[in-house]
Parts: structure tokens; C-alpha cells; sequence
């Protein structure tokens, strides 16, 4: 029996270890006399049994996590908690009535202790500044609980191969609206590269977002065939940690990619193109030997403006693969980002240019990207 003047505080092993180093601990105030006592079957002053009750769901539901992914590559995690402000409230009564100091808070146990369950469970490391995976807790008055993960951004290094004409390589803007959550309606549209690279990083990865970059572009009826022509996904918050990396094969479009680090992303982004043009021109071949030799003298420097800036880029190989007619076949390897119509046309300025080069009006029918060959 406990008379009127005894108060009995009861505190679960966790919130009494973390406050009382003593066995015993009581203490009269305003003629009552206070005890608390460490039990296993009473609810907590401090915690409610948060501890006890609460705490292994929490750490179940992080463990759970598809963003754990296979055991192969463990992330870098983060814990965040919200606590209700009652904890606090209640540690600190108790603290100022048996006037402790220097112990450390009820949240700084709870945190500690999750991280200790992810470190053994997981073999993951903590890290505050910049982790992979950042789980926040939130715990509301009646003990139920949230547990929210934003994972870290990630990259992806990808290559699209184009095996029919008529695709376009991006969506018309208008389409992009509803890109992200519906596939049906993706579907009836116009096929593009694009739509098929967000309807494969979304359904692995999950993600709230993802920002594509291309490395140049062909036109809509150009194929593009061999290794393919490499593009970059930002993935922003993915909800699943997904392959590492893929191959799709969607109708007339190949795609592959694979999870690559930022810094990377300069190197795969210059690269040189095996490209066939045919070329339409005003008059007749008369004299092929000629044309072929003058097709030569494509190689070498080009410099054309982009974006209102003198740019610089290389051809290594041109020559003059068929003649017909009025239509030439030319076969080029030269970096990337030379505007090929341009250089055959020469509507806007560009040097060297073929139309100026055979002296007879020449045009760009099509052209077709043969491979993708990564500067070493
Ligand atoms: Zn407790």
C-alpha cells in the first residue's frame, strides 16, 4: 500500500538508466515523499513505454526499407527524430526534482539506439553530413509513429540506340505534364527516346523526379545505332534502391544504364560519331574522283557558332562512300556536336561547309549515327 504522502514514480529501465545511476532513489518534498522505481510492468513516467512498446516498430519499419536494396552495397544513413513534447516535459520535471545534470535527453537515447540497431542489423555506417539515406521519425502524443526517407540523388550514365526513323529523341513540352504518373497515357503518344528513358528510370527507381541531359541530338528520322548515344538521369528522391544497372528494349529503342558517380559525367559527355549523310545536290555527279577528293578536305578543324559562341570541333575521317544520281552517300567520324546539316548546307555559317567545298548546292537528306566511340 502506498498512503497519501508517498509518490511512487515508476520508470521503465531506459529512462531510469539514462537519469539514475543509484539503485534507489526517493526523496521528500513539500512533506511527500517521492521514490521512483525501475519496473517492468508499470507505465513509464518519462516515456510511456515508448522503449519498450514503440521503439522495436520503429527500427522494424526502417530495417524494412526497400532502399536498403541487397546486402552488397550498404548505404550511408542518417536518423532524424521528432519526439512528442511530453517526453520532454516529463524528463524534465523529474530532472529538476532530483536536480540532474549533464545526463543525456530522452531523444538522444532514442536516436542512439536506432542508429546502434541499423549499425548492427545493416553494417551501415552513420553520417550526418551527406548520407545516402536520411530516415525521419516522427512520433506523435498517442506513440504512433511516421518513418519518412529521402534518399540522395543519384546518376545514371545512359545510351540509347535508335533502330527506326520517325522517333523523336524529346517530349513536346506539352507532354510532359503528366509524364510522371501516367504510363497509359504516355503510351498513346508520339514515340520518343525520352519517354521511354522516364518510363524505365521511374518504374525501377521510383523517384519524385528525374532531370535528363542530353549530350547532343540527331534528327527525328536519323538512326542511331552501334554502343548508342550516351544521355544523363539526375534521380532525385528514389523510394526503391533499384539495379544498378539495365537494359530495356522498348519497340524500335534500346536502352541500357547503369548508376555512375557525378564527377564521371564529363567523361562519357565527349565523345566522337561514325556518321553516313546522304546528300541531295543541285546537279548530276559527273566527275566522282573529284568529289571524292574534295570531300577530304573536310578533315580537319570546323568552326561553327553555338549559342553565339565560336565553337571548335575536329572531323578525323571523311570520304565518299557512293554516288547517284544527284545524291551522295558520305561516310564521317568527327566529335560530337557538329551540326551536321549545317556543315552540308552551309545555311548558317560554318567552316568548312561541302556546299562551298563542291561549289554546287548541296543538302542534307538524312543522316545516320553508325557508333559512339568514348574519347580515351
Ligand atoms: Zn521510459
Amino acid at each position: 500500500m502506498v498512503n497519501s504522502n508517498q509518490l511512487q514514480i515508476h520508470l521503465c529501465k531506459f529512462c531510469y538508466d539514462r537519469n539514475f545511476s543509484k539503485k534507489k532513489i526517493s526523496l521528500v518534498k513539500y512533506s511527500v515523499s517521492v521514490s521512483i522505481v525501475k519496473t517492468r510492468i508499470q507505465v513509464c513516467y518519462i516515456c510511456r513505454n515508448f522503449f519498450l512498446g514503440t521503439l522495436p516498430s520503429i527500427v522494424k519499419g526502417i530495417l524494412n526499407s526497400e532502399l536498403f536494396g541487397s546486402t552488397k552495397c550498404v548505404p550511408t544513413v542518417d536518423i532524424g527524430t521528432r519526439i512528442p513534447f511530453i517526453f520532454y516535459e516529463n524528463e524534465d520535471y523529474i530532472r529538476s526534482m532530483f536536480q540532474i545534470k549533464g545526463a543525456i535527453g530522452i531523444k538522444t537515447q532514442i536516436n542512439l539506439l536506432i542508429r546502434e540497431k541499423l549499425r548492427k542489423n545493416k553494417k551501415c555506417f552513420i553520417d550526418h553530413i551527406n548520407p545516402e539515406l536520411k530516415f525521419d521519425v516522427v512520433i506523435n502524443n498517442d506513440l504512433d509513429f511516421t518513418v519518412n526517407c529521402k534518399a540522395k540523388e543519384f546518376y545514371l550514365l545512359g545510351r540509347y540506340v535508335k533502330l527506326a526513323r520517325d522517333i523523336h529523341q524529346r517530349e513536346k513540352s506539352w507532354m510532359k505534364n503528366d509524364s510522371q504518373t501516367s504510363f497509359e497515357l504516355i503510351d498513346k503518344r508520339e514515340k520518343s527516346i525520352e519517354q521511354s528513358i522516364r518510363k524505365s528510370v521511374m518504374s525501377e527507381y521510383h523517384p519524385e523526379e528525374i532531370k535528363i541531359t542530353w549530350t547532343g541530338s540527331e534528327d527525328r528520322h536519323s538512326l542511331v545505332l552501334g554502343t548508342g548515344r550516351p544521355f544523363f538521369v539526375k534521380v532525385i528522391n528514389p523510394k526503391v534502391k533499384g539495379t544498378d544497372g539495365k537494359k530495356v528494349s522498348e519497340g524500335s529503342v534500346d536502352l541500357q544504364f547503369r548508376k555512375i558517380k557525378q564527377d564521371q559525367i564529363d567523361y562519357y559527355g565527349k565523345y566522337r560519331v561514325l556518321v553516313t549523310v546522304l546528300v541531295g545536290l543541285d546537279e548530276k555527279v559527273n566527275n566522282i574522283g573529284h568529289f571524292q577528293y574534295l570531300i577530304k578536305s573536310l578533315i580537319g578543324e570546323v568552326t561553327f557558332k553555338f549559342k553565339n559562341r565560336i565553337t571548335k570541333r575536329n572531323i578525323y575521317f571523311a570520304k565518299l562512300v557512293n554516288a547517284e544520281e544527284d545524291k551522295l552517300e558520305i561516310s564521317l567520324d568527327m566529335d560530337n556536336g557538329i551540326p551536321i546539316k549545317q556543315l552540308i548546307g552551309g545555311n548558317e555559317p560554318i567552316n568548312p561547309c561541302l556546299s562551298s567545298i563542291l561549289k554546287t548546292k548541296c543538302e542534307c537528306i538524312y543522316f545516320d549515327i553508325n557508333d559512339v566511340i568514348l574519347n580515351k
